[in-house]
């Protein structure tokens, strides 16, 4: 795949279930990814992508958005609460809340920066001990929490469990969105990004089908 069959692919489906375009955000996953690959994807106009560390993501993109100029940068993987700053210094949305301590020192960092990404809720619907995010029984009380802490959050977002279908993991999430009045649902990989766009995911993070495989150089 490329990118250019990645967003063919993306508007034949929204076509299909007749949703408009600009209800989607395609975010290019490039983590640990060969610089000429991200470059070649920056060379085609792209401007949205998504990283899994802060100080992968630091070491990359201040260089790249001088040379490019600005890229939007979302944060996908987990965050912990001693690299909060330097993540909301760089990136424009993290996706990867998922608990009350990091909301509370994202909501402390804000106060003195001025300003705040817009945030994900990631939730563990796999309910899986192993994976990040809040369980679902849990979502509520931290939903809250942001609220009152005046956290912009903006949306949910979930990776399916590998062994499990995972529209029904996106139908579990757009039915907690829906409940609490959010209109984000961040979901769907390059095993799985079309399934999640009849579903009404809003940003689809794709890696691998944009830039190849990453274990093979
Ligand atoms: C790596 C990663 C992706 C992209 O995975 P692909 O299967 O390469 O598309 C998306 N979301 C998260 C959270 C990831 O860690």
């Amino acid at each position: 795949m490329s990118l250019t069959e990645v967003r063919a692919a993306i508007a034949a489906e929204l076509e299909r279930v007749g949703r408009p375009a600009e209800a989607l955000s395609l975010i290019a996953v490039s983590k640990v990814q060969p610089l000429e690959r991200v470059e070649a994807v920056l060379q085609q106009g792209h401007r949205v992508f998504g990283e899994n560390r802060v100080q992968e993501a630091a070491g990359k993109w201040p260089e790249l958005q001088e040379r490019f100029g600005k890229v939007e940068l979302h944060l996908l993987g987990p965050l912990q609460s001693n690299k909060a700053r330097q993540a909301m210094e760089l990136f424009d949305v993290i996706h990867s809340v998922d608990r009350a301590k990091l909301a509370r020192a994202l909501a402390r960092l804000a106060g003195e920066l001025g300003s705040c990404p817009d945030l994900f809720l990631q939730v563990n619907t796999g309910e899986e001990p192993q994976k990040a995010g809040v369980l679902p029984a849990d979502l509520p009380a931290l939903v809250e929490e942001c609220r009152a802490l005046g956290l912009p959050v903006i949306g949910l977002m979930c990776i399916p469990p590998v062994e499990e279908e995972p529209s029904l993991h996106f139908a579990l999430l757009k039915k907690l969105a829906d409940r609490h009045g959010l209109d984000k649902l961040s979901m769907g990989m390059s095993g799985d990004y079309i399934s999640a766009i009849a579903q009404g995911a809003t940003h689809l993070r794709v890696g691998s089908a944009i830039f190849g495989g990453r274990e093979a150089g």
